[in-house]
This record gives structure tokens, sequence and C-alpha cells, in this order.
């Protein structure tokens, strides 16, 4: 899509969103069997699938540590993610993505537990329109809860962003390819930002304000986060099957 004239008409963006509104978001829990952990997230126009493994053996040793558990994130983008089919395997951009999500979640898992071991965590970006980063953050942290991976608490992501000289929640493909700035921000329920970056430019009394948005979509995303671990676990009365 060429660049539009206007991204906000009357307080309404083009996909028929207010600018403080997310858009739609469906959980699903536990959808992979030989995963301990596992999560399907549809964000908008994203869908992608986290797989958890572990607490387990590293491989190769050498990489071990002795007195915490290692966590490995690996964000891949399907080659017919986007548009244009994508260049398969590992490049600059997936290797920054899994490096950024991986602290954003390290902080709220108790690694401590289990030295010497690993804990893997996969997202595999199966459609791509903005956001997959935040998208995949939030269905890892959802895997890492259903592998029954002690944790202080939930992880939940979302980005901010400015179109029309107006900030704006949970940008869309159209407004991350056209917009004046891309904020994807991870947050504990606690408040506690774990992933902060920027592309584009801000004021900084609109970084202050749109923090404060992308924190209430996180509290928005966290809700639905319970209500999906909920839903599975309330009918399990086996508790962490996976069948
Ligand atoms: P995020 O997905 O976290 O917003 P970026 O801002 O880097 O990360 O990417 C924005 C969007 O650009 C992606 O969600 C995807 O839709 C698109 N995109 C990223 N990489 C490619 C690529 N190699 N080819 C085509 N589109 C891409």
């Amino acid at each position: 899509m060429s660049k539009p004239e206007k991204f906000i008409e009357d307080g309404i963006r083009l996909d028929g969103r207010k600018i403080d509104e997310l858009r739609p978001i469906k959980f699903e829990v536990g959808i992979l069997n030989r995963a301990d952990g596992s999560c399907y997230l549809e964000m908008g126009g994203n869908k992608v699938v986290a797989a958890v493994y572990g607490p387990r053996e590293v491989h190769p040793r050498h990489m071990q540590k002795s007195t915490t558990a290692i966590v490995r994130y690996k964000y891949n983008m399907a080659s017919f993610s986007v548009e244009d089919r994508k260049r398969p395997g590992p490049d600059r951009r997936s290797t920054e993505v899994s490096k950024v999500s991986r602290q954003a979640l390290e902080p709220v898992i108790f690694v401590e537990k289990y030295p010497r071991s690993v804990i893997d965590i996969f997202v595999e970006v199966l459609q791509a329109d903005a956001g997959t980063r935040a998208a995949g953050i939030n269905a890892a942290s959802v895997a890492l809860a259903d592998a029954g991976i002690p944790m202080k608490c939930l992880v939940s992501a979302c980005a901010v962003g400015k179109v029309d000289d107006t900030l704006v929640l949970d940008l869309n493909k159209d407004e991350d390819n056209y917009g004046q700035a891309d904020v994807p921000v991870a947050v504990t329920p606690g408040g506690n930002i774990t992933l902060l970056q920027m592309d584009g430019h801000l004021t900084s009394d609109e970084f202050k304000t749109g923090l404060e948005m992308a924190k209430k979509g996180c509290a928005d995303i966290y809700k639905l986060q319970k209500a999906a671990l909920m839903a599975k676990y309330s009918d399990d009365t086996e508790g962490g099957s996976n069948e």
C-alpha cells in the first residue's frame, strides 16, 4: 500500500480503531504436544507460535552456568509470513529481536532454581503485520507459564507510535511503515519495564505519554494472558498436561 494521505480521521484510524485501542487479540495455550509449554497468538494481523522446552540439559555443555539456568530465545520469521518472500534463516534483525526478547523475559524467570540447565524459547512468526516482537514476547510468556517454569510474573508487550503527529497504540503495518515513531515496550504487571526500544522521534512529553499508553495496553494484554491460562488450567484437573 502506498502512503495514505491521512492515518487518522475524527479520532479514528484507517483500520477503525481509536488511537489508544489495541488490535483484536486471541491466545490459545498448549497447542503443541511435544513442547513443554506452548502458545498460539493472533494480535491483529500477526500470527505467532511460541514453544518452550526445559529446563533441560545444556548442549553445547560449555554454555552451561554452574549457578543458574541459561535462557535461549530464537525468533524466526517464516518465509511466507510477509508479502514478499523472506529469505529463510537468521539475519541481523532476527538476531536483534531474539536478544531483546530474551532480555525482556529473563528477569521474571527464577533461573537460579535450575543451575546447569537451559530453558529454550522458540518463536515462529507465521504471519507478520508489525509488532511481531511484542506478539512473540506475549506468546512466549504464556508458553513459559504453560511449561510450568517458575516465574515471578508474566510479561506483556505492545508498541506505541506516532502517525499524523498523534500518538497511537499498537501500530499496524502501514502505521509502522509510514509512521513517525515506533516504540515497543514490555512490562510486568507491577509496571517494571523489561523492553524499551525506539525507532523514529518523539518529544520527551510524547515519550512520557506514549509510555503510559503502552503500559495501559500491556495491562489489558496481561488480563487476556491470564484468562487464557485460566481457561486451560481451570478445566485441566491433571494440571500441566499438554495432551
Ligand atoms: P516488529 O515486527 O517487532 O514491529 P520491525 O519493526 O522490525 O519489528 O518490523 C515491522 C514489520 O515489518 C514486521 O512486523 C513485518 O510485517 C515487516 N517486516 C520485517 N522484516 C521483513 C522482511 N524481511 N520482509 C518483509 N517485511 C518485513
